[in-house]
């Protein structure tokens, strides 16, 4: 198993968690229905990298799109979490790219298989550093961005997540029991889109609290 601590976090590596369709105009732009609850599925921990990494597109996809994503850190183990007490449960603060082969998402959503091998491969969940969630005034207005080769492709708010960080803290604790360590990838704005050999890609959070840059191999 891959340990690896991340920057501006004491714990080392545990969950990768991520949400899907958790903004309406990007369930709308891959026509897909908007959730009752959130759509929950996990990353294996071989898929982290960080600030500076090379991206692999893998042979098995032509179509690998970038989701820019607000990242929540969990500071201590937590299970059945009340959405009130949720963030003190919150760490660290990052912003992360759910990197997604959208070619073999759509065969597995055709064929009703799971997402695993179009959201795991190889360097497909990028994360900056965290910052203490204090930084930010309210976790309710953050703006999240990305460009790509300096252009503006993705810019959203957390005012516009269906479900907010401290429901889905409070969501996934009534599941999983969650451990310090382990991350949340929040959903993407809309806005995604192919990337290809020699992008080069710059995410932000706040204005420009945190940013993650990340160039395709
Ligand atoms: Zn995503």
């Amino acid at each position: 198993m891959i340990k690896k601590l991340i920057s501006g976090l004491n714990h080392q590596l545990g969950t990768i968690y991520c949400i899907g369709r958790n903004y309406i105009e990007h369930a709308k732009e891959l026509n897909n229905p908007v959730p009752s609850s959130p759509l929950v599925f996990i990353k294996p921990q071989s898929a982290l990298c960080f600030d500076g990494s090379e991206i692999i597109i893998p042979e098995q996809s032509s179509d690998v799109h970038h989701e820019v994503e607000i990242v929540v850190a969990i500071s201590k183990k937590g299970k059945d979490i009340p959405e009130t007490e949720a963030c003190d449960f919150i760490e660290g603060i990052g912003v992360g790219i759910d990197f997604t082969a959208r070619d073999i998402q759509q065969r597995a959503k055709e064929s009703g298989h799971p997402w695993s091998i179009a959201k795991g491969f190889d360097t497909f969940a990028p994360v900056s550093r965290f910052i203490h969630a204090t930084e930010f005034e309210d976790l309710g207005n953050i703006n999240v961005d990305l460009s790509v080769n300096g252009v503006n492709r993705q810019s959203g708010n957390s005012s516009q997540m269906i479900f907010s960080i401290n429901y889905l803290i409070s969501y996934l604790s009534s599941i999983f029991t969650l451990y310090p360590g382990d991350l949340i990838f929040t959903g993407t704005p809309s806005g995604v889109s192919q990337i290809r050999s020699g992008d080069q890609l710059t995410a932000t959070l706040g204005e420009q609290l945190v940013t993650l840059t990340v160039s395709v191999k």
